[in-house]
């Protein structure tokens, strides 16, 4: 691929001043951006052929070089696409940026506070049916006493005097000048001679900080919450974090979930397993109908329609699937054991037709002995 000349790229004259290519530069770099321009591999072409071009451009020794001897001039080093520095677009762009995005030199430098997240615990009722809670979190406040500048009451922070206020100082290495944040601030661009007592110089306090959280009806473990703001103040008055709230769904003595269906095991009797009837399950709401067919083996599964839950995000009802455990009888009495055995007598001679798992269970056992017995001869 041939590389296209550096002034036709930014669009200007080879006599162009450093004002006039920072101008095509920013005015590419803003249309070209990745940010602006997601999965956009021609976009993502010129921004780098833009921030490449510049970069050259904008240093007058190579300047030099590619005005007398154009690509070659470079070597092989500076000119691969995107090759530059091996910072990514993030210095040079900052730097041409900062004044559009964050406000000129010399300006308060504020950084975010940190994002926090809580763990809270929901029963499966909250969870499914949505509810308000009170959490105490632990958090990071702008300090009143200085009213976060970290400066003693009456005082006030100066200007750095090492970096003028701008937090970040360019050093020479080799051919290139680095920009980093200035040592004797830390990168803040302010030096506080007297700090405020209480925070220290910080400008932010720790405190617990009392929030009433809505929890919507349907969410489950593994969902967050996100309270934008409610995280930690940033140093020297910066916005903000964001608070996140992850949920954790507590065990239900009765019901277990599985995205929008319930679950839950269901009792029966023998005789009702076997003649069939009407039984009331639970439901998360109160109870629900269902009809048990006659001869209902233990273990089967019944589907109750909407009885599950109504997904967060939307959608439909889940439903309630019970599964039905037939029941042996206790403490019988005398008449009543009488009457099973009369019922027992009833059945000799045509076991099998009444008792279906035991069938086959017979036969497979009558198999595993035949098997025994061939392999010890
Ligand atoms: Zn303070
Ligand atoms: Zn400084």
């Amino acid at each position: 691929m041939s590389k296209r000349d550096y002034y036709e790229v930014l669009g200007v004259e080879r006599s162009a001043g450093d004002d006039e290519l920072k101008k095509a530069y920013r005015r590419l770099a803003m249309k070209y951006h990745p940010d602006r321009n997601p999965d956009d591999d021609e976009a993502m072409e010129r921004f780098k052929e833009a921030k490449e071009a510049y970069e050259v451009l904008s240093d007058a020794q190579k300047r030099a070089a590619y005005d007398q001897f154009g690509h070659a001039g470079l070597g092989g080093a500076g000119a691969g696409a995107g090759g530059f520095g091996g910072g990514g677009f993030g210095d040079i762009f900052e730097d041409i940026f900062g004044d559009i995005f964050g406000g000129g030199r010399g300006r308060e430098r504020a950084y975010r506070g940190a994002d926090l997240q809580y763990n809270l615990d929901l029963t499966l009722e909250e969870a499914v049916f949505g509810t308000e809670v009170k959490i105490r979190v632990p958090t990071v406040v702008t300090c009143q006493t200085c009213d976060g500048s970290g400066a003693r009451p009456g005082t006030h922070a100066e200007q750095c005097a090492t970096c003028g206020g701008v937090g970040q100082v360019r050093i020479q290495q080799g051919f290139f000048s680095v920009q980093q944040p200035c040592p004797h601030c830390r990168g803040t661009g302010k030096i506080i001679p007297e700090p405020c007592p209480d925070c220290h110089g910080e400008g932010r306090v720790r405190e617990t900080n009392v929030l009433s959280v809505n929890v919507p009806a349907g969410v489950d473990t593994g969902d967050r919450i996100r309270l934008a703001g409610k995280g930690e103040t940033g140093p020297q008055n910066g916005p903000p974090g964001d608070l996140y709230v992850q949920i954790r769904v507590k065990e239900h003595k009765i019901f277990t979930r599985e995205g929008e269906n319930l679950y839950c095991e269901v009792p029966i009797d023998f005789v009702t397993a076997a003649l069939g009837g009407d039984i009331e399950v639970p439901t998360l709401g109160g109870r629900a109908r269902l009809k048990i067919p006659a001869e209902t083996q233990t273990n089967r599964l019944f589907r109750v329609r909407g009885k599950g839950i109504k997904p967060v995000r939307g959608g439909a009802e889940g439903d309630l699937i019970c599964r039905v455990i037939v029941e042996t009888p206790i403490n019988l009495t005398k008449t009543q054991r009488e009457l099973l055995a009369q019922f027992q007598d009833t059945l000799k001679g045509s076991e099998d037709r009444h008792s279906p798992q035991a069938h086959s269970w017979l036969d497979g056992v009558k198999g595993f002995f035949e098997d025994l017995k061939s392999w010890l001869q």
